[in-house]
C-alpha cells in the first residue's frame, strides 16, 4: 500500500505545503486505491476523478506562486457523504427519488471545503435520506465494512466511514441525527464527531430531522477531525439554526490533549449504558478505556441519567415526524423521480405513483410514523410526549455537565454486525442508537473514538465522549489524550490492524 494513502491528512498536507509531494499525486493515490478496492468495499456512489484532479491542480498551482495554503488542509482528499448538495455533480441522498439529480448549487459545507482546498474525490453511500444504522437501506446497495466484508459499516454514513476504514479517503463528512456518523466510526475503527448541533451549516443539506440533523468531521485521528471540523464550522447565515458564535478551539483542544495529561478532568460515565443488550466484548473495551483515563489524571464519577432509557422511543417520534414534512417535497413536480405523467393522469396520481416507485420501505415507514403521530387527535399523546421526553433528556445532561466536564459511554451496544442480520427487525436496527441519540436530542456535542478492536470477535469497538453544547473542545482534549495512550499501550494504532484488502476485486 503506497504511504500517501496510509498517511493522516495532517502530514499530507504539510508534504503538499512542502512541496515534498504534489496535491495531484497524492489525489491520483487516492483514485487509484479507490479503482483497487471499491468494488468491494462499495463506499462511493460517485467517484469525481476529474473534479478532483482539477482541485488539487489548482493547490499545486498555489502552492508553486508561493502562495499561503488555503487551509491547513489544502490539498487533501476527502469523501463527501451523498446528502450534501455538489454543484453540477450527481446527488442522489441514497434514492431512487434523486437519481440522476445535478444540484444548481453547493451545501455550505461543500463550498467552504472548496474554498479550504480540500479536494473532494466523490460521493459516498448512505442510508436513503439518512434512515438507517447500516447502509442497507441505500437504494444503491449496502456498502461493505473493511473489516470484514460481510458486516455492515454502520449508517447511515456507512460509506465515508467505510471509506477511512479502506484507505480510499483520510477525511470524510457525514451527518448525525441521531447517530449516524458516530456509530459507523465505531463499527469501522475511525473517528466521528457530532458538533454542538448548528455549529456547523446545514445549508444545502438534503433535510431528514431538521431540529436534530448535524453536519461533522470523519477522520482516522483525532487532530485530523478537528482539523477539519474548524474548516467546516461557524455561522452561516443562510442556515437558520446556525449558532452566531466562535468556533470552539477543536484543533488547540486536539494538540493539548495529545500531550497526555488529564488531571483536574472529571469524567462521567452514564450508567444508562449497559447491561441487556450490550456485547460483553463492547462493555470490556469500555471498561479499558476508563481505566485509562483514569491513568491519565481524569476523576472518573459515575453518573445516572434517568431519562436517557426514554430516547429512542422520543427520536423515533419525533425524527420522522420532522422527516413526515421534509419529505413532502419529493412530489415530483419541481425535481427528481417523476413517474406516470402520460397527460392522462391528474397531478396527485403522478405524485402518488412517484412516491410509490421513489422512496423504499424504510423511508415510507418513517412518513408513516411521523404523519400518524402529528395528525389530530394523536399529536399531544405521540408528538407532544416525546418533546417533554426531549426537555427532560435535555435536564439530566444539565445536572449532569453540573458536576463533570465530559460524559463517557460505548458509542454503540455491539460491534458491527452482518449484512442482513438484522434488516427484518426494525427495532434491532433502532438500538445501535441506544447511546448516541440523547447528543442530539439536546444538542450538545458528542463523538466517537476508537477504543481497539473487541475481545470477542476481533472488531473495533468505539468510545463515546459527550460535551455540553459549544463545548466541543473539551471532548477533543479528552479524545486525543486517550487515543495517545491507547496507541502507546497496543503499540500501534487501532486502524493499522485494518485488512489491507489488496487487490479486491472490483
Ligand atoms: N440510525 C438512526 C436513524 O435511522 C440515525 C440516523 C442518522 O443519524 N441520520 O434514524
Amino acid at each position: 500500500m503506497s504511504d500517501l494513502i496510509r498517511s493522516t491528512a495532517a502530514e499530507l498536507a504539510a508534504k503538499i505545503a512542502s512541496r515534498e509531494v504534489s496535491a495531484v499525486e497524492v489525489a491520483q493515490a487516492h483514485l487509484d486505491r479507490i479503482a483497487e478496492v471499491d468494488g468491494s468495499v462499495k463506499a462511493f456512489l460517485h467517484v469525481d476523478a476529474e473534479g478532483a484532479l482539477a482541485a488539487a491542480r489548482r493547490v499545486d498551482e498555489d502552492v508553486a506562486a508561493g502562495n499561503a495554503p488555503a487551509s491547513p488542509l489544502a490539498g487533501v482528499p476527502l469523501a463527501l457523504k451523498d446528502v450534501f448538495t455538489t454543484e453540477g455533480v450527481p446527488t442522489t441522498c441514497g434514492s431512487k427519488m434523486l437519481e440522476g439529480w445535478r444540484p444548481p448549487y453547493d451545501a455550505t459545507v461543500t463550498r467552504r471545503l472548496k474554498e479550504a482546498g480540500v479536494v473532494i474525490l466523490g460521493k459516498t453511500n448512505m442510508d436513503e435520506f439518512a434512515m438507517g444504522s447500516s447502509t442497507e437501506n441505500s437504494a444503491y446497495g449496502p456498502t461493505r465494512n473493511p473489516w470484514d466484508l460481510d458486516r455492515i459499516p454502520g449508517g447511515s454514513g456507512g460509506g465515508s466511514s467505510a471509506s477511512l476504514a479502506a484507505f480510499e479517503a483520510p477525511l470524510a463528512i457525514g451527518t448525525d441525527t441521531g447517530g449516524s456518523i458516530r456509530q459507523p466510526g465505531s463499527v469501522t475503527g475511525t473517528v466521528g464527531v457530532k458538533p454542538t448541533y448548528g455549529g456547523v451549516s446545514r445549508y444545502g443539506l438534503v433535510a431528514f430531522s431538521s431540529s436534530l440533523d448535524q453536519a461533522g468531521p470523519c477522520a482516522r485521528t483525532v487532530l485530523d477531525a478537528a482539523l477539519l471540523h474548524e474548516i467546516i464550522a461557524g455561522h452561516d447565515p443562510l442556515d437558520s439554526t446556525s449558532v452566531d458564535a466562535p468556533v470552539p478551539p477543536v484543533v488547540a483542544a486536539a494538540r493539548e490533549g495529545a500531550n497526555g495529561d488529564l488531571t483536574g478532568v472529571r469524567v462521567g460515565v452514564v450508567t444508562q449504558f449497559s447491561g441487556e443488550g450490550y456485547q460483553p466484548g463492547v462493555l470490556r473495551s469500555f471498561e479499558a478505556a476508563v481505566a485509562q483515563l483514569k491513568q491519565l489524571g481524569a476523576e472518573i464519577v459515575e453518573v445516572s441519567c434517568p431519562s436517557f432509557d426514554y430516547a429512542l422511543p422520543a427520536y423515533y417520534l419525533i425524527a420522522p415526524s420532522e422527516a413526515s414534512s421534509n419529505l413532502a417535497r419529493f412530489d415530483a413536480m419541481r425535481y427528481g423521480l417523476r413517474v406516470g405523467d402520460d397527460g392522462t393522469r391528474s397531478a396527485e396520481e403522478v405524485m402518488s405513483l412517484t412516491r410509490e416507485a421513489g422512496f423504499g420501505a424504510e423511508v415510507k415507514r418513517r412518513i408513516m410514523i411521523g404523519t400518524y403521530a402529528l395528525s389530530s387527535g394523536y399529536y399531544d399523546a405521540y408528538y407532544g410526549s416525546a418533546q417533554k421526553v426531549r426537555t427532560l433528556i435535555s435536564r439530566d445532561f444539565e445536572s449532569a455537565f453540573a458536576t463533570v466536564d465530559v460524559l463517557v459511554s460505548p458509542t454503540t451496544p455491539t460491534t458491527a454486525f452482518r449484512i442482513g442480520e438484522r434488516t427484518g427487525d426494525p427495532m434491532a436496527m433502532y438500538k445501535a442508537d441506544l447511546c448516541t441519540i440523547p447528543a442530539n436530542l439536546a444538542g450538545n456535542a458528542a463523538m466517537s473514538v476508537p477504543s481497539g478492536l473487541s475481545d470477542e470477535d476481533g472488531l473495533p469497538v468505539g468510545l463515546q465522549i459527550m460535551a455540553p453544547a459549544l463545548q466541543d473542545h473539551r471532548m477533543y482534549r479528552v479524545a486525543a489524550a486517550y487515543e495517545a495512550a491507547r496507541d502507546a499501550a497496543l503499540g500501534h494504532t487501532v486502524i493499522s490492524q485494518v485488512p489491507q484488502l489488496e487487490g479486491a476485486a472490483r
